[in-house]
């Protein structure tokens, strides 16, 4: 089932990212994770792409082994990193996997590498040959905060027409912690004319780690109300994993009652906090 047609339905729907493991010897231990939160009987979940393409094997086994389990999966793949040959030896396996959904990435651009010789830049150059190679729903990301390397978000928002007109049929979101964020992005792409479904990306931060690494890296920065309770139970994790699933909850039920249609979950392979946020949102997906 393509994953355009499941968020395009009129019922809302939840998903959830999984990520693959970097080595062979925690497999078993993603692989049970991520079996834990098929079971939540999700509308589709999406598997990420190691930066770089490393981990590209286990991204392909457990999309398939969601499709194994009667999930709709969507396979993330990046291009900055590779090559032609590497990208269609990919979209031969994943067809040959039945996998028929694509998250098109660009990737983080490796520290170091020469931007001469890349075989890719953007994004729209993956998803241009996605589409021709035929078959695959195709997927891209976008940015309510502006990417990080942008000029400004019009910019942005220009590129991100330039990745529908070459086939791009839906977008994700990085995540965002204040909702009229997301609101005003919608806004101005519809200005823009970029008229897909926009799936909204939710990140549950329930852990000290996660916060640092926020901080740190998205240009996403973390809203008052959400600092507050990393002052009050920073240093009670069990206090700070219910607060952020309430948190993230409250976001999730305004993003619905204010007409998203879909919401796609960080879910960071926590069965429990994936189950957590699926059974606060009972009656309502
Ligand atoms: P692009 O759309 O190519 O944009 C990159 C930058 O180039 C932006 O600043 C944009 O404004 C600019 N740009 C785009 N098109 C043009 C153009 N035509 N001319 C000039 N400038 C242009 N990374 C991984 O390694 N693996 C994953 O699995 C993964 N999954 C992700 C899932 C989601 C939902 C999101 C939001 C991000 C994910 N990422 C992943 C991170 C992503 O790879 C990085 O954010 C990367 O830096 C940009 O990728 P992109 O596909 O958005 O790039």
């Amino acid at each position: 089932m393509k994953v355009i047609d499941t968020i395009t339905a009129s019922k809302p729907t939840l998903s959830f990212e999984v990520f693959p493991p970097k080595t062979d010897d925690k497999f078993e231990s993603v692989s049970r994770a991520v079996g834990e939160i098929a079971t939540l009987a999700p509308d589709y979940m999406s598997v990420t792409y190691g930066a770089g393409g490393g981990t590209s094997e286990y991204t392909a086994r457990i999309a398939a082994d969601l499709l194994q389990k009667g999930v709709v999966s969507l396979a993330h793949l990046t291009c900055v990193s590779s090559t032609r040959e590497r990208v269609f030896e990919q979209l031969e396996k994943l067809r040959a996997l039945g996998i028929e959904n694509i998250l098109a990435l660009r990737g983080d651009i490796p520290e170091g590498l020469d931007r001469t010789k890349l075989s890719y830049h953007y994004a729209y150059e993956l998803i241009a040959e996605i589409r021709d190679f035929g078959g695959f729903c195709i997927g891209g990301a976008c940015y309510p905060e502006c990417h990080p390397e942008s000029e400004n978000s019009a910019k942005d928002i220009e590129y991100l027409k330039i990745k529908v007109e070459n086939g791009c049929e839906f977008l994700t979101t990085q995540m965002f912690f204040d909702n009229s964020i997301l609101y005003n992005f919608l806004y101005r792409l519809l200005r823009a004319g970029v008229d897909v479904p926009v799936v909204a990306g939710v990140m549950p931060v329930t852990n000290a780690v996660q916060i640092k690494r926020i901080a740190s890296i998205s240009g996403t920065p973390l809203p008052q109300k959400f600092l507050r309770i990393v002052d009050r139970y920073g240093s009670n994790p069990e206090a700070l994993k219910q607060a952020g699933i309430a948190f993230a909850t409250e976001q999730i039920i305004d993003l619905y009652a204010n007409g998203i249609n879909a919401v796609h979950v960080y879910s960071m392979n926590n069965p429990s906090v994936a189950g957590k946020i699926k059974e606060n949102l009972k009656g309502i997906v």
